[in-house]
């Protein structure tokens, strides 16, 4: 029911951007559809992101930066409008926690922004990086780069603060709209993801630490 609700609610065009899929008939098109069929079958979560036997680490882990940056895209699709220079001034997470923004380019300083800029540029700057060639290369015989697994820690650290945001600051607007089971089930999936192969900072995750703690100890999360 929640789930149902989740799905109308961003079917009504919330989404800002479109899904990124995987071609069909690519190492990473079979791992996609494994790992959604794990999910499906309600293995636990954390028995889920593990590699499975004889697979590559870098496919595993590009499958995973991609499916969970389509699912967070959908998430704060579903609450951007309540995302505003108003109620979100800064890109925070409570008081404790304040993110500026720098991409080496346009923004060469740290640099304050409304939540709202903050998460759009963090989205255009993670689908430039997916969508790099030389970064995410598209077919099976073309290596990854050296740098692809530090590459991706950066990506995921920077998605996890859209969950910090999401969390801290709009969480009464995800149960609204009956979405926090989905919310819930896909940060845990990313927790046990990112932790299973040690790819964002403790650091990165305090922010919701004691939320990683409560659904690794409720079963029905
Ligand atoms: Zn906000």
């Amino acid at each position: 029911m929640a789930l149902n609700n989740f799905l109308e609610f961003f079917q009504k065009g919330k989404t800002f951007r479109p899904k990124k899929k995987f071609a069909h008939g690519t190492i990473r098109y079979s791992l996609h559809k494994h790992a959604c069929a794990s999910l499906n079958s309600g293995i636990n979560l954390r028995g889920a992101v593990k590699l499975p036997q004889g697979e590559d680490l870098n496919d595993w882990i590009a499958v995973h930066v991609v499916d969970f940056f389509n699912r967070i895209n959908l998430i704060y699709g579903t609450i951007w409008e309540y995302c505003t220079e108003q109620t979100c001034p800064t890109m925070s997470g409570g008081v404790r926690f304040e993110y500026l923004w720098a991409d080496g380019d346009k923004y060469k300083k740290p640099t304050k922004l409304p939540a709202r800029d903050y998460v759009n540029l963090l989205m255009d700057w993670v689908e430039m990086q997916i969508n790099d060639q030389a970064l995410f290369p598209c077919t099976n015989d073309l290596p990854f780069p050296k740098n692809f697994v530090a590459q991706c820690s950066k990506i995921l650290a920077r998605l996890h603060r859209v969950f910090v945001h999401v969390y801290i600051h709009h969480f009464q607007n995800i149960v609204a709209i009956k979405a926090e089971a989905h919310v819930n089930t896909c940060y845990k999936h990313f927790y046990y993801f990112v932790t299973e192969f040690d790819l964002v900072s403790r650091k990165e995750l305090e922010p919701l630490a004691e939320m990683a703690s409560k659904i690794a100890k409720d079963p029905a999360l």
